[in-house]
């Protein structure tokens, strides 16, 4: 299946659509443009923007670890980034999910890392995507996988590294079937996959086993026990904090809420009667995500997504 978030990263970063499937572009078509920009969230973790899912970076000790990879054709200007920051060897590839906008350097980094770590939904969903391909264009599959096929079973695996601990947690369907969380409890930092977006609308992705209700209530969950002074990496979007979290999670209440009001409204009439305006933080992002397409996910009405490249 071609990964969804393909349109969200196209609108973000204003990218012509050609230049984004995933394995059309062959290895000489790898840049180092210099698109990255690395924000210090904590210390000796870092925010890497650039075209795509906001990556994470942790240096440890001896090693560093990184939370997703956006996209393979512009993967030597992401490593020439986190060379800026450490030269320690990159030991795990934590992937959120499976959408290309967060894997899709999976297949140049798995030669420097010594393991792709993701849900066991997003192997299954990678190896699927890439069944039609040539064999050598295959590969970046996640070698170690938490969880079970079965989104709705809690999963939480632990990294101990050189004297920081990383949480990865899958709280249930919710942007996917196979969101990995990335706490590091010790730093006071969440990265949060795209579970929470800033700018643009959230994204259900129903088709990839994404759930509204689900992802309400693990913003709940996360929102119940993250520190005040948590820093909070969105899957797009600025760096935040609790406090724009909890906006998130009364911003998800609402869209249920007035879900709940009303039953048996379509997706347009749940978004023409929403007070859309009190929630400036999120926008349409036409046409790939709109409030109906929005209120068709959270109604169980149809996909999240308005439409496919
Ligand atoms: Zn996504």
């Amino acid at each position: 299946m071609r990964p969804l978030a393909l349109p969200v990263a196209l609108v973000l970063a204003a990218l012509p659509l050609v230049a984004h499937a995933k394995h059309q572009a062959p290895q000489s078509a790898q840049t180092d443009q210099k698109v990255h920009k690395v924000e210090q969230v904590a210390d000796g973790i870092y925010c890497i923007f650039g075209q795509g899912g906001n990556i994470g970076l942790i240096v440890t000790d001896r090693h560093a670890v990184l939370i997703d990879d956006q996209y393979e054709r512009i993967a030597p200007g992401l490593l020439a980034a986190i060379k800026t920051v450490t030269d320690k060897p990159i030991k795990y590839l934590i992937n959120t999910h499976h959408h290309g906008d967060h894997t899709g350097a999976n297949l140049v980094l798995e030669k420097q890392v010594m393991a792709i770590v993701a849900h066991a939904n997003v192997r299954k969903r990678l190896e699927t995507s890439q069944a039609k391909l040539e064999p050598a264009e295959r590969g970046g599959l996640p070698e170690l996988a938490l969880g079970e096929e079965d989104s709705r079973v809690r999963a939480r695996l632990d990294i101990h590294l050189d004297g920081t601990d990383l949480h990865l947690v899958h709280f249930g369907p919710g942007h996917t079937d196979g969101d990995v969380l990335v706490g590091i409890p010790a730093k006071h930092v969440i990265h949060m996959g795209d579970t929470f977006i800033l700018g643009m609308l959230p994204i259900i992705d129903t088709e990839g086993g994404g759930s509204f209700e689900g992802l309400v209530a693990q913003i709940e969950v996360v929102a119940s026990f993250l520190p005040e002074d948590s820093k909070v990496i969105p899957g797009h979007g600025a760096v935040s904090g609790k406090k724009e979290l909890l906006r998130y999670r009364d911003f998800l209440r609402a869209l249920q809420a007035h879900v709940k009001a009303g039953p048996g409204r379509k997706p347009k009439e749940l978004a023409e009667s929403f007070d859309t305006k009190a929630w400036p933080e999120w926008q349409p992002v036409s046409p790939f995500v709109t409030w109906e397409s929005l209120f068709a996910a959270a109604s169980g009405q149809g996909p999240g997504i308005a439409r496919r490249p």
